[in-house]
């Protein structure tokens, strides 16, 4: 995004917030009290990625001040992650009262776009399998949740389980809570590429493990890169040098932010 004044940015973001709560791209608007448009203090540019507004949400008119939101916020604060400091965006803004379908992602993308566009985070924590469907959607949450990736230039993105699944399967909270102390870490990196999840140098898979010269090996090739490394190098998970070059992941561009 080109550099613009508080002035410009303020009135794009109120621009943006009225765009929401007139769309009506799809069925949503009409069975739902109102859109639930991002919320965040001007200086924000961490953000949060959600999926849905809740019954809460959309009573209130914020996202994530359910029971899911609330998990999210204390665990938050237990990892030291101010959640007032902030923004906080919905990929649908329409309470759908169910997992939203494909043709309301779709419906809702411009939305989304805008929102990312104005609020232009450097962080964006990617919670749940919907939100990372539209960032990376050739990633599972089951596998990259807790690693930091990147989708555009500039972006840095950290999934992590949605708080509504660890509600429901209380093990992984601890999991959520675990990955939200090590973004702690990441957002207030001045290197968050020390961060960076490795590609396999075979297959370009995410890599499970790194050897010492700081080359990442998904598990099916792993064998065959380790040979002639000692056993104790085995059990390494990531390079310790400093100096290794960050090899971000292969991205799919994907519109707003260029
Ligand atoms: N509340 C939201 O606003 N979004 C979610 O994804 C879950 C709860």
């Amino acid at each position: 995004m080109l550099s613009r004044s508080p002035a410009q940015v303020a009135r794009a973001r109120i621009q943006v917030r009225d765009g929401i709560r007139s769309c009506d791209r799809c069925a949503l608007h009409r069975s739902c009290t109102g859109p639930v448009p991002f919320h965040a203090p001007m200086a924000a540019t961490v953000a949060v990625l959600g999926e849905a507004p809740g019954r809460a949400e959309d009573k209130v008119g914020r996202p994530f001040v359910g029971p899911a939101g609330q998990l999210l916020r204390r665990l938050m604060y237990d990892a030291g992650i101010d959640a007032d400091s902030l923004a906080w965006i919905n990929v649908v803004s329409c309470f759908p009262d169910r997992t939203p379908t494909a043709r309301e992602i779709d419906a809702c993308t411009p939305n989304r776009l805008a929102q990312l566009e104005v609020l232009a985070p450097s962080h964006l924590l990617v919670t749940g399998s919907v939100a990372l469907s539209t960032v990376r959607p050739d990633l599972k949450i089951t596998q990259v949740h807790g690693r930091l990736l990147s989708d555009i230039p500039g972006r840095w993105l950290f999934p992590v389980h949605h708080p509504s699944v660890a509600l429901r399967n209380p093990p992984l909270v601890e999991v959520l809570a675990k990955d939200l102390a090590k973004w702690a870490t990441i957002i207030c990196s001045d290197r968050p590429w020390d961060h960076v999840a490795l590609s396999c140098v075979t297959c370009g898979r995410l890599a499970d493990r790194y050897d010492p010269d700081g080359l990442g090996w998904c598990g099916g090739h792993l064998a065959r890169g380790m040979r002639g490394w000692e056993k104790a190098d085995r059990a390494r998970t990531r390079p310790a040098r400093d100096e290794l070059v960050p090899v971000v992941e292969t991205v799919d561009v994907q519109g707003a932010l260029l």
